[in-house]
C-alpha cells in the first residue's frame, strides 16, 4: 500500500506550485518514514523548476533540504527510531558499489545517485523532494539532527551546509589558514559561520558592503568588495577561497589573491564557462577546484560539528502560499539568507 502525502507541485516548467497530493512508497524492510516539519529553498530548486538545467521530470516536488521527526520504521531498521530527529540532503540513494560509495562520497557516485527529486528510483519511477509532510526513504540516507539545532534552522545544513562544510574540510581550512568567502547569500553565509568555527580567519568578498554587519556577525574578520582595486591590494593573502556565487567572475584576480598553493573552489555553478591564465596558477602553485555537496558520513560529520558550535542558518520562515513569491525573491538575492517552508501549511 503507498501512503497518501500532501505536497507543492508545480506541474511543469515554470509554472506556479498547486496544492495536491502524491504517492510515497510502501515502508521497505529498511524504510523511515519520515513526518516533515521544514523544507528549505535552495537556488537549484529554482533552476530545476524552472527547467534552466536541461529537461526535468514534470509534476515536480522540489526541495531537498529535509527535517523532520521519524514516525515509522521498517523491521529491517537499525539506524533510526521512532521519534528520532532527522534530515535527509540532496540524494535517497546510490549503487553503494563503486569506489566513490565505498570510500562514503555518494554525491560522486559513478552511476549516478538517485537524487531527492527530479530523479528517478532504480525501478524508473520519479523521486518527489522535500515541499511535502512526509517521504520514505532508506534508513542509510537519513541523517540523525543532534539535539542543539532547531529543526527549522537545520534544513538548509543538509544542502548549503555540506556544500560549504566539504570543501573548508578537504582542503584544510583551520587555525592558522586564510579563508575568503565570495558571496554571502544561502551558500556564503554558512560558510562564514563555519569556517569561523574551524578556526580559520575569515574575509568575506561580497559585491556590496550592505550585509557586512551581519558577515562580522556570522564570524567574518574582515569583509571586502570584490572590486579590482580590493583584489589588488589582497594578492597572496589566502589559502583557501570558497567562491559560492553562480555569476561570471574575474577569474584571474580572485586566483591572484591565493598565496603559496592556494586554492580557489567553485561550489556555484555559473552558466558561463569561466576564463582564467594558467600563469595566474603557475606563479605560485595555486589550483582550481570544484567540490559538490558532500557525502552521508561528511554530512553528519557536518550536522554534529554544527550542533557543537551553534551554527544554523539564518532562515525566514514560509508558508506554502508564498513559495513562488520566494522564489522570485531568491533570485533577486532578496533573503537572509534561507526560505524554509513550514510544511504544516501545505495540506489544503
Ligand atoms: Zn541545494
Ligand atoms: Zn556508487
Amino acid at each position: 500500500m503507498t501512503i497518501t502525502v500532501p505536497a507543492l507541485v508545480t506541474p511543469s516548467a515554470g509554472a506556479a506550485f498547486e496544492r495536491t497530493t502524491i504517492e510515497r512508497r510502501e515502508l521497505g524492510e529498511h524504510d523511515v518514514l519520515l513526518d516533515i516539519a521544514y523544507a528549505g529553498i535552495c537556488h537549484s530548486d529554482i533552476h530545476q523548476a524552472r527547467e534552466e538545467w536541461g529537461a526535468s521530470i514534470f509534476p515536480m516536488v522540489p526541495g531537498h533540504e529535509i527535517a523532520g521527526v521519524v514516525s515509522a520504521v521498517g523491521a529491517g531498521v537499525t539506524k533510526h527510531s521512532v521519534g528520532d530527529r532527522v534530515g535527509v540532503g540532496c540524494f535517497v540513494d546510490s549503487c553503494r558499489e563503486c569506489r566513490s560509495c565505498l570510500a562514503g562520497e555518494e554525491q560522486f557516485c559513478e552511476r549516478g545517485n538517485v537524487a531527492t527529486y527530479n530523479s528517478r528510483y532504480a525501478d524508473g519511477s520519479p523521486t518527489y523532494g522535500g515541499y511535502s509532510t512526509q517521504i520514505v526513504v532508506d534508513e542509510s540516507y537519513v541523517l540523525a539532527i543532534p539535539d542543539g539545532i532547531s529543526l527549522d534552522v537545520a534544513a538548509p545544513l543538509l544542502c548549503a551546509g555540506i556544500t560549504t562544510y566539504s570543501p573548508l574540510r578537504h582542503w584544510g581550512a583551520g587555525p592558522g589558514t586564510k579563508v575568503a568567502v565570495v558571496g554571502m547569500g544561502g551558500l556564503g553565509h554558512l560558510a562564514v559561520k563555519i569556517a569561523h568555527a574551524l578556526g580559520a580567519e575569515v574575509t568575506v568578498l561580497s559585491h556590496t558592503l550592505s550585509k557586512k554587519d551581519d558577515g562580522l556577525r556570522f564570524g567574518a574578520d574582515h569583509y571586502e568588495t570584490g572590486d579590482r582595486d580590493t583584489l589588488r591590494r589582497l594578492r597572496g593573502s589566502f589559502d583557501l577561497i570558497i567562491n559560492t556565487v553562480s555569476a561570471d567572475l574575474p577569474v584571474d584576480a580572485y586566483l591572484r589573491t591565493l598565496a603559496l598553493d592556494g586554492t580557489m573552489v567553485f561550489v556555484g555553478a555559473p552558466e558561463n564557462k569561466q576564463q582564467f591564465a594558467v600563469f595566474s596558477l603557475i606563479g605560485a602553485r595555486r589550483s582550481i577546484a570544484g567540490s559538490n555537496i558532500g557525502g552521508i558520513r561528511e554530512t553528519q560529520e557536518m550536522l554534529d560539528f554544527c550542533a557543537q558550535h551553534g551554527i544554523g542558518a539564518e532562515i525566514e520562515t514560509i508558508t506554502a502560499d508564498d513559495v513562488d513569491k520566494a522564489y522570485d525573491r531568491v533570485v533577486g538575492s532578496d533573503v537572509r539568507y534561507r526560505f524554509v517552508i513550514d510544511t504544516a501549511t501545505i495540506p489544503a
